[in-house]
């Protein structure tokens, strides 16, 4: 008896040339090129995961009543295959694995078992390899859950898409490294006690872009948010988690509870740690942030995320004034940080932790 494999190989039957695909990863830029295949699995109350196939990257057919479209139960993960010069590479993906199952939870959608998120990611590396870039890019993966059942009534949906996609992409600082500008916004905030700001749910970005729409307008690269209930502690981006570092080797991160749980963040804290800085989880005000600053304390800050990995931040304006950071460029420690996790997550550096996958 054959087992029936849980992803079946349905091979796209006419893939980009060689010489097409070369041309659009010269220049790829973030999420708009898309390799030749995508996986997809089913999931329905009766019969749980099933139909599992990787196949020709296509639109989907979904219902005009799918409740995703009306209800918004949706979620997703963001990580990135390497070309290391061992073969391609994965960076903690089962920390992608458990944090979606944790979204999933809160979504109150159904968890997909770990093995099976992974074998659908590495099944779709592997079709798609050709699409891994050289050099600095990465293949960005965008695992994603939605709500697919036609029914307008409001609950849980019986019936679920989980799907992956591939987009190769360039470095993620054009033109080279380059600290960013944020703006700290006091009319939006993205998430409160009880609410759904450690879930990856695409609904948390539909309410972040007025405040990240804002940020743009007053000429900055990105948003920061502060605290739902008091309006006074720094949370995270739009997109991204946040450190603070000052003049003592000690390291300030906000803690968890309303911020995603980024897989970088977590890595970031080990890793300084381990470099001899005191990393504080706490809870860190605005009033703080721009008093250190002022006093020198602050010697640097960064966002990071996996499509950044480590982003200095020069700048920070608000409504009444603006204030720079340590030399407003790239700080030391921002750039010795940056250069051990890129360098673990590329092969270059030596993987203490097992973070690294191979495909
Ligand atoms: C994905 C995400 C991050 C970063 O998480 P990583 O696992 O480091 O990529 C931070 N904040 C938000 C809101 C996110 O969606």
């Amino acid at each position: 008896m054959t087992v029936k494999p849980r992803i079946a190989l349905i091979p796209h039957a006419s893939p980009t040339s060689p010489a097409a695909r070369a041309a659009l990863m010269e220049n790829p830029g973030f999420g708009k090129v898309f390799s030749d295949h995508m996986v997809t699995i089913t999931w329905s109350v009766e019969r749980g995961w099933h139909d599992g196939a990787v196949k020709a990257r296509a639109p989907f057919a979904i219902d005009p009543a799918a409740a995703v479209l009306h209800y918004a139960q949706e979620i997703f993960e963001g990580m990135k295959a390497y070309r290391t010069k061992d073969g391609l590479a994965l960076f903690r993906p089962e920390e992608n694995a458990r944090r979606l199952n944790l979204s999933a939870e809160r979504m109150a959608m159904p968890p997909i078992p770990e093995d099976l998120f992974i074998e659908a990611v590495e099944t779709l590396v592997r079709i798609d390899a050709d699409w891994v870039p050289e050099g600095d890019g990465s293949l960005y993966l965008r695992p994603f859950m939605f709500a697919s059942e036609a029914f307008l009534g409001v609950r849980p949906a019986s019936e679920y898409i989980f799907c992956v996609i591939a987009s190769p992409v360039g470095a993620y600082f054009k033109g080279g490294y380059k600290a960013v500008t944020v703006w700290v916004s006091d009319d939006y905030t993205r998430a409160a006690p009880g609410g759904t700001g450690a879930a990856k749910c695409g609904g948390n970005y539909a309410a972040s872009l007025i405040a990240q729409a804002e940020a743009t307008r007053n000429g900055c690269d990105q948003v920061v948010f502060l605290d739902a209930a008091e309006r006074r502690w720094i949370e995270e981006l739009g997109g991204m988690n946040v450190f603070f570092v000052m003049d003592d080797k000690r390291i300030v991160t906000p803690p968890l509870g309303t911020i995603l749980p980024g897989i970088t963040r977590a890595s970031i804290m080990k890793l300084a740690a381990e470099a001899g800085y005191t990393v504080e989880e706490r809870l860190y005000g605005f009033d703080e942030w721009q008093a250190d600053a002022k006093s020198g304390k602050l010697r640097e800050a960064f966002a990071c995320g996996t499509a950044a990995v480590i982003a200095g931040i020069g700048t920070v304006k608000f409504r009444d004034g603006s204030f720079a950071i340590g030399n407003s460029g790239d700080g030391e420690v921002t750039s010795q940080l940056r250069a051990k996790l890129v360098g673990v997550q590329r092969g270059t550096v030596k993987d203490d932790h097992g973070w690294v996958r191979k495909i």
